[in-house]
C-alpha cells in the first residue's frame, strides 16, 4: 500500500478533512451586528403563517441568502379565529367577561404594532358553545386525569381549567376530551411563569400574557395526511375536516388558551375539595381547588379553517466535484448528490424574536460566513441545503409537506438534517440528536467559545450541567426535525441556546425582549450559528462521515433498560432485542475498524484513498439510520415510521426510545390480559428485527 504522495492530493486532503482551514476561517468569521440586524428586519411585523408579513420575510430571507435560492409553495388548510368569548357566569350573579387581549406596556417599542397579531387562541381548536361547571385538572396530562379520577372527581361535561407547561398544549386538550370534558382553558400560571419581574422590567409573563398555539396533533397539513398539494395545483387530493376530527387529530371540543390573571380569576370561583398540595399556585395565590363548580364559565369559539399558501425558501450550495489520483490515473470524485440539510422555520405567531427569528438570523448569518469561504475557494463536497419553512407553528407543515413531497429523493440523498427553531432564549447550549451524532457535536462543541464565558468553551459548560452524554434524545414532535427523522429516517439534530422562556408564543416575543434578555450582545446567536454551522462544514467535507454507530448501540441499549424497567414482573422477555443489539454493536465496531484502516497514515500523511471503497462505507453509515423506518409504522399513528425514536403517545413533545413498544406497554398496563401483553412481545420482536435491518446495512452486502 505504498504510493508516491501526489502535492496537489495533499492540498486536498487538508481542505477536506475535519482539520481544514475553511473549517476554523469560518469560525472566524462571525458578526453579531449583522444577526442582530437581521432579527430586527425579520421581527418588524407579527407574521404568522400565510400572511403578508410572512411572504415579506420570505421575500426577505430569499434576497438575503448569498447563494442561488428559490421557494415552494403548497396549498394547506390552516386556522384562524373569528370569535372567541368567555365570560364567568356564576357565583358572583354579575358575570364576568374576559378580554382574552393581551396588554403591552407602553414602554415597550413594540406595543403600538401589537394589535397587529393574531388574537390569542388554539389553532385548530374545536368551533362551539359550551356553558358548564369548572374542574381543575393541574398540567392535563394522562396521570393527572388517573389523580382526579382517584380523588372522586368527575370531569365529565365540565369546563377543564389546565396549566400549560408540562406537555403539548394538543395533549392538554386531547386528555381533557377523553376524560370527558366538555371543553378546555389552558392558562399560564404565575408560579411557572412569572417567578420575578415581568417584561418590559424583567424577562418574565406579564399577567395578561398568552401562549398561542396549535392543538394538532398531527405533522403536516391535516387535510393532506401523507402527501402534499402544490399551491395552484387543480387537482389534488384532500381528506375533509370531519374526517380529521374522527381520527382524532383536531380536537372535538373548544379550547381556549387564557392569561395567568384570568387564570386565578376563575380559580377563585372553582370550589369543592381542595386540590393536592402540589396543584397548588406561588405563594399569594388564591387556595386551588378542583371543583366542579361553583364557577360556571361560558366559552364560545368560532374559528375558520380555510386553505391557504405558504411558502418555503431554500438556499443551495453546490457540491463540488474533486479529482483525485488513482495509483493509475485521476479519477473524479462526485459526491455533490448528497445533501447536507440546514433548517429553520419563518413563521412566528407575534413577532418571533426568539421563536423562530432567532433561528433565522442565525441561519442568515450563517450564510454569509459560508459565502465569504466560497470567495476564498471552498468548495463543500457534498451539496448544503439552507431551508426556511414556513406554517410550523401549526404543525410542522412547511416542512412536512416538502419532506412527503420528496420523499424517495431525500431518502437517497439526504445525509443529515440539523434543525435550529428557536437558536436563542438565554444562556447555556442543548442539543439533541440521534446518536450517531453525538460524538460529532461534542468534538464542535469543543471548538467554539461559550458566549457567557469567552474563557471557556461550549463543551466545558455543556458538561458541567449534566451528567454523562449531554446531548439529548429527539422524540420527534416540537419542530422541523419531526419529519426528517420520524417519517423518512434521516439522521437528525436539534440544538439551541436557552432552556425555555417565559414570553413564549405570546405578543411580548419582541425584538426588545431580545436586547434586553435574550442576547444583549446577539453573542448567543453567533456562537449557535457558529456550532450549527461547524457541524454542517464536517458532514458536507468530511471524506469519511463523521458518524459512529458504537454510540447508537450503547443508546439501543439504554433504552431496553428502561423497556424492562417498565416489563418488570410481566411475560415478554427482551433477549431478541438484546441480541439484535450485540449484532448491531459488532456491525458498528466492524464499520468503525474499517474507517480505521481507510483513514491510515504512513509517516504522519494520510494514504490516498479507495474512492469506491469510501463511497459504499459512507452509503451504509447514512442508509443505517434508514433502516429503523417501518413502512406499517406505529400502530394508531402510521405515519410515525421510525420504530427507535419517537414522541410519547400522549405528549408529543416528549421523546420514547422504541415508542411502539412504549405504546403497548401503556396499554398492557392498562388492560392486563394476555394478548395485550402478547403485543407488546410483538412491539419487541419489530423492534429486533428493525435495529438487525441497520446492523445489515452497516455489515455491508449480503
Ligand atoms: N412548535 C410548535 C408548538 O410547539 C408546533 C409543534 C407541533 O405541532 O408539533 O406549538
Ligand atoms: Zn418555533
Ligand atoms: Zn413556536
Amino acid at each position: 500500500l505504498i504510493t508516491t504522495i501526489n502535492p496537489s492530493l495533499l492540498t486536498i486532503s487538508t481542505t477536506t478533512s475535519s482539520s481544514s482551514p475553511y473549517h476554523s476561517l469560518f469560525l472566524s468569521l462571525s458578526s453579531n451586528t449583522s444577526a442582530s440586524s437581521h432579527l430586527r428586519r425579520l421581527t418588524s411585523l407579527p407574521h404568522i403563517a400565510s400572511s403578508h408579513a410572512d411572504s415579506l420575510a420570505a421575500s426577505y430571507v430569499l434576497s438575503s441568502f448569498p447563494f442561488p435560492s428559490h421557494s415552494t409553495s403548497y396549498s394547506v388548510l390552516l386556522s384562524f379565529p373569528l370569535l372567541r368569548s368567555l365570560s364567568l357566569l356564576s357565583p358572583s350573579s354579575s358575570p364576568l367577561r374576559f378580554s382574552l387581549t393581551e396588554i403591552p406596556a407602553p414602554s415597550d417599542p413594540y406595543s403600538s404594532l401589537a394589535s397587529l397579531a393574531v388574537p390569542t387562541f388554539h389553532a385548530y381548536a374545536h368551533s362551539g358553545a359550551v356553558t358548564a361547571p369548572l374542574t381543575y385538572a393541574y398540567y392535563g396530562r394522562v396521570e393527572d386525569f388517573d389523580k382526579l379520577r382517584s380523588l372522586g372527581i368527575n370531569v365529565t361535561g365540565t369546563v377543564v381549567l389546565a396549566r400549560y407547561g408540562k406537555i403539548f398544549r394538543g395533549d392538554i386538550v386531547k386528555n381533557s376530551q377523553d376524560a370527558g370534558a366538555a371543553a378546555v382553558l389552558v392558562y399560564s400560571d404565575y408560579q411557572d411563569y412569572a417567578q420575578g419581574d415581568v417584561f418590559p422590567d424583567g424577562q418574565w409573563l406579564p399577567q395578561t400574557g398568552v401562549q398561542r398555539g396549535s392543538t394538532l396533533r398531527m405533522q403536516g397539513d391535516p387535510s393532506t395526511p401523507g402527501w402534499s398539494c402544490r399551491a395552484g395545483e387543480e387537482e389534488c387530493e384532500r381528506v375533509d375536516k370531519d374526517e380529521i376530527v374522527r381520527q382524532g387529530f383536531m380536537p372535538a371540543v373548544p379550547s381556549l388558551p387564557i392569561s395567568g390573571k384570568d387564570g386565578v380569576e376563575l380559580h377563585k370561583a372553582i370550589g369543592g375539595q381542595v386540590a393536592p398540595d402540589d396543584w397548588q399556585g406561588r405563594e399569594g395565590s388564591p387556595v386551588y381547588h378542583l371543583g366542579p363548580g361553583p364557577g360556571v364559565v361560558n366559552l364560545t369559539y368560532l374559528g375558520n379553517e380555510t386553505l391557504r399558501k405558504i411558502q418555503n425558501v431554500f438556499a443551495v450550495i453546490e457540491g463540488g466535484t474533486r479529482s483525485v489520483s488513482s495509483s493509475s490515473d485521476w479519477i473524479r470524485v462526485q459526491c455533490s448528490y448528497l445533501y447536507v440539510l440546514l433548517g429553520n422555520h419563518r413563521d412566528a405567531w407575534t413577532f418571533g424574536a426568539v421563536d423562530p427569528n432567532s433561528g433565522t438570523a442565525s441561519l442568515l448569518e450563517l450564510a454569509e460566513r459560508l459565502f465569504k469561504l466560497q470567495k476564498k475557494g471552498w468548495r463543500p463536497r457534498r451539496t448544503i441545503i439552507l431551508c426556511n419553512w414556513d406554517a410550523e407553528e401549526y404543525g410542522l407543515i412547511g416542512s412536512t409537506e416538502w419532506v412527503e413531497e420528496n420523499r424517495g429523493v431525500l431518502t437517497s440523498r439526504a445525509v443529515t438534517y440539523l434543525n435550529v427553531d428557536s437558536a436563542v432564549h438565554g444562556p447555556r447550549y442543548r442539543a439533541s440528536a440521534t446518536p450517531q451524532l453525538d460524538a460529532l457535536l461534542i468534538q464542535a462543541s469543543k471548538m467554539v467559545k461559550d458566549p457567557d464565558n469567552p474563557s471557556q468553551t461550549i463543551y466545558d459548560s455543556w458538561i458541567s450541567s449534566s451528567d454523562s452524554v449531554p446531548v439529548g434524545r429527539l422524540g420527534g414532535g416540537g419542530s422541523d426535525h419531526a419529519p426528517f427523522l420520524q417519517h423518512i429516517g434521516v439522521p437528525s439534530v436539534d440544538m439551541a441556546f436557552g432552556t425555555g422562556y417565559p414570553v413564549y408564543h405570546s405578543i411580548f416575543d419582541d425584538y426588545s425582549w431580545m436586547q434586553k434578555f435574550g442576547d444583549p450582545m446577539f453573542q448567543r446567536h453567533v456562537a449557535a450559528a457558529s456550532i450549527w454551522g461547524l457541524v454542517a462544514l464536517r458532514l458536507a467535507d468530511d471524506e469519511i462521515l463523521p458518524f459512529d454507530y458504537v454510540s447508537y448501540a450503547s443508546e439501543l441499549k439504554r433504552g431496553v433498560k428502561t423497556i424492562e424497567e417498565a416489563t418488570a414482573g410481566s411475560p415478554v422477555i427482551l433477549s431478541p432485542l438484546y441480541k439484535s443489539i450485540e449484532e448491531f454493536n459488532a456491525a458498528a465496531t466492524k464499520i468503525n475498524d474499517e474507517k480505521k484502516d481507510l483513514e491510515k497514515k504512513f509517516w504522519g500523511i494520510p494514504l490516498r484513498k479507495d474512492q469506491s471503497k469510501l463511497r459504499e462505507l459512507n452509503d451504509r453509515l447514512i442508509m443505517a439510520e434508514r433502516a429503523f423506518i417501518d413502512g406499517q409504522g406505529l400502530s394508531g399513528r402510521e405515519w410515525h415510521k421510525h420504530l427507535i425514536y419517537g414522541t410519547s403517545k400522549y405528549d408529543d413533545y416528549g421523546s420514547k426510545p422504541y415508542p411502539g413498544i412504549d405504546d403497548a406497554i401503556i396499554e398492557a398496563k392498562k388492560l392486563n390480559t394476555t394478548d395485550a401483553w402478547r403485543s407488546v412481545q410483538h412491539e419487541i420482536y419489530r423492534a429486533a428485527r428493525a435495529v438487525k435491518q441497520s446492523s445489515l446495512v452497516l455489515n455491508g452486502g449480503l
